[in-house]
């Protein structure tokens, strides 16, 4: 096998390029080349886990408790509305 051969059955990184083609580089253990997070093992601490979780966060109210609170105002809003109705 030839050096260009046996690059080729390495896996590759692929992640997306500014060239608009995807990155050649062989992968590291995670599936991503050293210059795009193939040394990141991601978050690890407790602190690091919500930093990364509440990076790109606006205002919540796409969140999971804010999404359970208006179901749950809503739902009291129509069995009260129901309730009126038939009585
Ligand atoms: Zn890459």
């Amino acid at each position: 096998m030839s050096p260009s051969e046996h690059l080729n059955n390495l896996i590759q990184c692929g992640a997306k390029t500014r060239q608009g083609g995807s990155c050649q580089q062989p992968a590291m253990p995670n599936g991503r080349c050293r210059l795009h997070g193939g040394k990141s093992t991601g978050p690890r601490t407790p602190e690091g886990l919500e930093h990364s979780r509440k990076a790109n966060w606006k205002h919540g109210f796409y969140s999971a408790e804010a999404k359970a609170e208006r179901r749950e105002v809503t739902s009291w809003i129509k069995r009260s509305q129901q309730n009126i109705s038939l009585s």
